[in-house]
């Protein structure tokens, strides 16, 4: 496994490789980012992972001087499951003073997360070009766990003809639903517990629509009623809309829907979504 910090060396190294699979993260790695790894490794035969804390993508009142930090962690995992190559760049090699564009994305950016956290969007979308473009991926692998952010980047991608697929893995959760994240170690152990109500509200969602409920808003009233039985959790948002415009439904067609949400705990926002019918 190759650990590489800088651009030039980083292009070198893929020289070595005629196929290789992409999974950019921000680190604390946990079995969602492995699963991707692992897929990409598969499927391209080599993989590389970005471990890179993108200053960009937070807001002024967000976490991103507290973001959980463990390279060395990391990297021991990475090593474990055999990783081809890890670029781990620094804020100064990824925005050298100057840097100024940026890349946005428009419609899919201006609801859901791209409401609560106005600019997030630009800067994911623009740290994922430049990592296309340094790295060159054959193909590039995201979680649905960040779903909106799958449809930006799918968006980005056929937009600016970018030469790569990607790839959407599924949620991995742990044993007791709640959707892994590298932010659950911000959770007491009161929120945690808390925090399971995500899943079964969203679950509540797709047994009513496998049940024949077609009503958008009657699917997001029931996800509504069962989190409301955890009064800590503070709703941002329920959402029941088209899986790729993510504009809010009327009626949820028979092939399904994305159902989505963001709840806060305390000073943590746990995100979540299932494809309703899926
Ligand atoms: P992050 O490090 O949070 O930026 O995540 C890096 C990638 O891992 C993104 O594509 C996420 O959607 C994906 N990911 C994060 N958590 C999970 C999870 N629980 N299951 C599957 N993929 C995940």
């Amino acid at each position: 496994m190759q650990v590489i910090d800088t651009i030039d060396a980083f292009r070198a190294a893929r020289k070595g490789f005629p196929r290789l699979g992409l999974v950019p993260t921000m680190g604390f790695l946990h079995e969602g980012h492995l699963s991707l790894v692992r897929r990409a490794r598969e499927e391209c035969g080599a993989a590389a992972v970005s471990i890179f804390v993108n200053p960009t993508q937070f807001g002024a009142n967000e976490d991103f001087s507290k973001y959980p930090r463990d390279m060395e962690r990391d990297l021991a995992l990475l090593r474990e499951i055999k990783t081809d190559l890890v670029f781990t760049p620094t804020p100064a090699i990824v925005y050298p003073p100057g840097h100024s564009t940026g890349i946005e994305v428009g419609g899919v950016t201006t609801m859901l997360e791209g409401a609560v956290r106005p600019g997030h969007f630009r800067g994911v979308a623009t740290v994922v070009c430049k990592l296309f473009n340094i790295v060159q991926p054959t193909k590039a692998y995201f979680g649905q766990k960040d779903a909106q952010q799958t449809v930006v980047l799918a968006k980005m991608v056929r937009d600016l003809d970018m030469p790569l697929e990607m790839i959407v893995c599924p949620t991995v959760r742990e044993a007791d639903g709640l959707a892994m994240s590298s932010r659950n170690v911000y959770l007491s152990p009161d929120e945690r517990r808390a925090g399971t109500v995500l899943y079964r509200a969203l679950n509540e969602a797709d047994r009513r629509f496998k049940a024949g409920e077609r009503s958008a808003e009657a699917l997001r009233k029931a996800i509504r009623d069962v989190l409301a039985t955890e009064p800590s959790g503070a709703i941002d948002y329920v959402s029941v809309a088209d899986r790729n415009t993510l504009e809010e439904l009327e009626t949820v067609p028979a092939d399904g829907a994305l159902a989505s949400l963001a709840v806060r705990f305390g000073k943590t926002r746990l995100l979540d979504n299932v494809v309703l019918g899926g």
